[in-house]
């Protein structure tokens, strides 16, 4: 599997919509803003991907990307967008709760969260839905280049730690990672890598 040879593969608005549910696939979620499209950009090498999701109306949708024939990258909509209509959020969450519970293929949940605002509600509510399928969670401390080593290191620690009192530390993974700087890149491929070949 190459990162970098990813491509467009299709929008879905529901599950019914998604590519056929075999091989295997990783998503990627994170409030808006959190760096999802730069930490895809940078695992991928390529720019153009991540601006195909950030298209306007197609930011409720899920986006395929394939890496292979048989495993895909998985760009969920970005969350904490203003004035999204209640009734339009309901709806989106029970697609998004669907797509992680039933999807046979998805094999982990990349969890973006900007450094500095760690384990806000949707965060937590990304990784309960994902515990309930015991599906594993890898989480990014995005913008790590934001802080100092030393508080970075501190978050991570503070975020292990909430985890842990929470009950959630048995499938959840995390690190610090930056776009930016391009650290964190590594870690994150062995992740994926584990988990598309598992
Ligand atoms: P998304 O809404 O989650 O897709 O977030 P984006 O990838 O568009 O990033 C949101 C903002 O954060 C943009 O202004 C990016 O330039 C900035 N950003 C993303 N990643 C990094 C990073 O690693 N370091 C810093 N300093 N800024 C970043």
């Amino acid at each position: 599997i190459s990162f970098r040879k990813a491509q467009f593969l299709m929008s879905a608005p529901t599950l019914s919509q998604c590519p056929d549910d075999s091989g295997c696939e990783v998503a990627f979620a994170g409030r808006s803003n959190a760096g999802k499209s730069s930490a895809i950009n940078a695992l991928t090498n390529n720019a153009k991907l991540a601006r195909t999701s950030k298209t306007p109306g197609r930011t409720q949708l899920l986006n395929f990307f394939s890496l292979t024939e048989q495993c895909r990258l998985v760009d969920l909509p970005g969350y904490g967008f203003a004035k999204v209509p209640k009734a339009m959020k309901k709806e989106w969450d029970q697609h998004l709760a669907e797509y992680l519970q039933r999807r046979q293929s998805l094999r982990g949940l990349v969890l973006l969260m900007d450094i500095r605002h760690p384990l806000q509600d949707y965060d937590w509510q990304m990784i309960r839905w994902a515990s309930l399928s015991e599906m594993p969670v890898h989480i990014l401390l995005t913008k790590a280049d934001k802080l100092n080593n030393g508080p970075a290191k501190s978050v991570l620690l503070k975020v292990q730690r909430e985890l842990q009192a929470a009950g959630f530390s048995e499938h959840v993974s995390l690190q610090t990672f930056s776009s930016l700087k391009k650290t964190g890149l590594e870690e994150l491929e062995t992740t994926l890598m584990q988990w598309l070949s598992a």
